[in-house]
């Protein structure tokens, strides 16, 4: 007999048919199917006449009849949702019921389905065993089965089915939202994970994905943040203004109660938020919920919930870590990402970088309020954002240091500048601000991110201090110039720690008697590889890196405790000249340092010379003056170095204690056979005898300079002729050298 179905209820009882017709899940779910296999056609139509009004929990029956063990089988392989087989014992063999139970519960692997055994003959009960073990509900004889006993006996073994069908729905409902859970941890953003937990609730009620997700503030508006089938227009939109469409009342109702709310067409899942937002999500439902998914539902919308709250704190993250709140711009670190992206793109040789510094703005900022001045900032944000092309990056990347990223064409002066000319008007009062650019081709610069920031940097301060309101582009020779001026101040710092520094001395002499009367104590760097930095490189790092302050102290000690032991090697009038640079003599504890030096040395103040230099003397005149008497309360003589290269005026000199000129040796160098002489040497000599100074000559390196200088009236002179510059013990050598040769 071909396989069949009985309709429900139906009067004809029995309806032959190749196929059960195609039903709706829905439907076909609506009903217990119950199979009867019997080879017994009696036992069929007294079954179904005995059970087919049954009705359970609103559900009837469909029975489904199989005529022996092997149609059963067959039937078994395709049908689906079979909650109960009533299933004779003794078919085509003895036990061929209890066979095919094995094959249910083993072969198949249907664990859910019940079963209830009916016999004949009581003699062929199963064993005790083989209920047990194949979980066999019921083993009833058919004399037993009166239609209330088949009944009451099916009616449980279907609501033990319930039960077991509802448990295993909830495992793998809740399976699934593990799974999404998983599925959603991999989104990043607010929209991507809404969307997702959207598609995953639908994919959890089997349903097709159609709703939306909202977000809603203390305010009346709620932002669809992800939306999905019939709704997928109005993603990113706003529910509930006056112009905008009105919030679903399903997710008003959810919202205002805080709860899931469901309908039989939708549901509206409540998601509860931390961030003083809330968010609730509308579902579209082609049937209601079941009581078990509306309660997976709940355990689905806390986790979310959780999910969601996650994902807008780490978007808040990121929104703090690259952007700039004021400005609402990508900040430093975006800026470089993107940077780095454009250098390592095709976009590298046609784009400039170009900090935008406005000019006074710390000015600005003091005299209007910091509120001001950050309406300010966030104006220039918002008109360099609208008035130039889209495709460029602005950035803010400090204080008032704006950056714009992009195609050279429309990155460079002419485009950028003009946008300052219109005044800006923050709170009704018009301010008018400039700027100054510093710009990088990139193509230009081999680097990182970082690096062509910093290139830009240094060709802002360029421009800064060549002239306001300008611009400057980096040049590669620019950087060179940095990089080895930072990498000589590391250098220079161990260098000092590991005593590569010493001082040389170079001999003055008396120029009437040729007698050495002092030294000027003159410092070295040689570095650990034997190689000789000269003075002229150094020094001007040390003083611009602020080394020089204790590197100085250092030359101060030294040179006063060689002047001491030369004293005690019988070389009692002797000076010792010491260099002493403008940031070390205008420290706030140079007097100090001073002071200490002769203390703890015992050097002779009145034998200790200070070289400064004129331009010193010229910068801040009065601080200078106060300054320079009380290092000469110390005792200590001055020398004023270089002379001839500055621009004192005669009526400022006078003012100053002096004791000594030192001419420049550019202008002893001048001094050739065929004139007298130089006149500025001839002038400082003369200045120096109006003044009553002493003065001495550096850089004499022949005899008739000697000569001529002598002539004119200058009583000392330094100079190769003479001595170039010694170590220490050399110098001591060479002094008795020159005692003996007098002797
Ligand atoms: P300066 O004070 O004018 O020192 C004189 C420079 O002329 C020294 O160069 C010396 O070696 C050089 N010189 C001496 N005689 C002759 C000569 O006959 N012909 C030529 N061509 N040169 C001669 P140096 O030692 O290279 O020092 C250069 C500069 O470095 C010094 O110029 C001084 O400004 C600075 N300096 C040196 N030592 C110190 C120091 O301890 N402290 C500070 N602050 N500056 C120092
Ligand atoms: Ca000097
Ligand atoms: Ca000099």
């Amino acid at each position: 007999m071909p396989p069949s179905s009985t309709p429900i209820g139906g009067q004809d009882e029995l309806v032959f048919l190749d196929e059960p017709p195609p039903q709706p899940a829905a439907a076909r779910r609506a009903a217990w199917r119950v199979m009867i296999v019997d080879d017994d056609e009696d036992v069929h139509s007294t079954t179904t006449f005995a059970l087919g009004n049954l009705d359970m929990q609103g559900r009837p029956l469909e029975f489904v009849h199989a005529y022996s063990a092997a149609q059963a089988r067959e039937l078994l392989a395709h049908e689906q949702d079979i909650a109960v087989v009533l299933l004779d014992v003794v078919m085509e063999q003895d036990d061929a019921g209890l066979h095919l139970v094995r094959h249910i519960r083993e072969t198949l692997k249907l664990a859910d389905v019940r079963i209830i055994l009916r016999t004949g003959q009581p003699g062929y009960a199963p064993e005790i065993d083989a209920i047990r073990d194949f979980d066999i509900n019921d083993y009833k004889t058919k004399s037993e089965l009166t239609r209330i006993k088949l009944y009451t006996t099916v009616t449980a073994a279907i609501r033990s089915y319930e039960q077991i069908r509802r448990i295993d729905d909830s495992r793998r409902g809740l399976n699934r939202i593990v799974e999404a859970g998983t599925a959603l941890m991999a989104l990043h953003g607010v929209r991507d994970f809404a969307g997702g937990a959207l598609l995953q609730a639908a994919a959890l009620l089997g349903q097709p994905a159609s709703g939306m997700l909202c977000a809603r503030g203390d305010g009346a508006a709620a932002h669809v943040v992800a939306a999905c089938g019939a709704w997928r227009a109005i993603e990113g939109g706003q529910l509930g203004t006056d112009t905008e469409p009105a919030l679903p009342p399903l997710l008003a109702r959810a919202l205002a109660e805080r709860r899931n709310v469901h309908a039989n067409d939708a549901v509206a899942l409540y998601l509860a938020g931390k961030t003083g937002r809330s968010f609730a999500a509308l579902l579209d439902l082609v049937r209601p919920a079941t009581e078990l998914e509306e309660r997976l539902l709940e355990v689905f919308a806390a986790n979310v919930a959780v999910g969601l709250d996650n994902v807008e704190l780490l978007s808040h993250l990121h929104e703090a870590a690259f952007y700039d709140t004021l400005s609402k711009l990508p900040n430093r670190t975006r800026l470089i990402e993107i940077l780095d992206a454009t250098l390592a793109g095709p976009a590298r040789d046609e784009a400039t970088l170009c900090l935008v510094d406005l000019d006074h703005f710390a000015e600005t900022n003091d005299a209007l309020g910091h509120a001001f001045g950050d309406q300010l900032l966030a104006a220039v944000a918002v008109r360099l954002q609208n008035c130039l092309a889209r495709q460029l990056t602005v950035a803010r990347i400090g204080g008032d240091i704006f950056c714009v990223l992009g195609d050279s064409s429309q990155v460079h002066p002419a485009g950028i500048l003009p946008l300052f000319q219109e005044p800006f008007v923050i709170e009704g009062q018009t301010v008018q601000v400039s700027a100054t650019l510093g710009l990088v081709r990139l193509a230009e610069h081999d680097g990182s991110g970082t690096d062509a920031l910093k290139d830009a940097d240094i060709a802002l301060k360029r421009a800064k201090s060549q002239q306001r309101a300008g611009h400057f582009y980096f040049t590669r020779n620019m950087g060179v110039e940095i990089r080895e001026r930072v990498r000589m101040m590391h250098a220079l710092r161990s260098a000092f720690g590991s005593h590569e520094l010493f001082l040389a001395y170079q001999p003055q002499m008396d120029l009437a008697t040729r007698r050495p009367v002092g030294a000027e104590a003159l410092l070295r760097w040689r570095t650990a590889d034997g190689k000789f930095v000269p003075p002229d490189r150094f020094i001007p790092i040390a003083e611009y890196s602020g080394l020089i302050v204790d590197i100085g102290e250092w030359v101060l000690r030294t040179a006063c405790a060689e002047l001491v032991r030369l004293r005690a090697a019988g070389h009692h009038d002797f000076t010792m000249s010491i260099n002493v640079s403008q940031v070390q003599f205008r420290h706030p504890q140079f007097l100090q340092v001073l002071r200490r030096a002769l203390a703890d040395t015992g050097a002779p103040p009145r034998y200790v010379e200070l070289e400064i230099t004129e331009s010193m003397a010229m910068e801040e005149p009065e601080t200078f003056i106060a300054m320079l008497a009380q290092v000469k309360e110390t005792g200590v003589h001055i020398a004023i170095d270089d002379f001839g290269t500055g621009f004192s005026s005669l009526s400022h000199l006078q003012r100053l204690r002096l004791d000594r000129l030192k001419i420049d040796r550019a202008f002893v160098t001048e001094i050739t056979g065929s004139s007298r002489g130089s006149s500025i040497a001839e002038m400082v000599i003369q200045l120096g005898r109006n003044l009553g100074l002493s003065v001495v000559a550096e850089g004499v390196e022949d005899e008739m300079q000697a000569r001529v200088l002598h002539n004119l009236g200058c009583p000392l002179a330094q100079g190769y002729l003479f001595a170039r510059p010694m170590g220490a013990g050399e110098l001591s050598d060479w002094l008795s050298g020159q005692a003996r040769l007098r002797a």
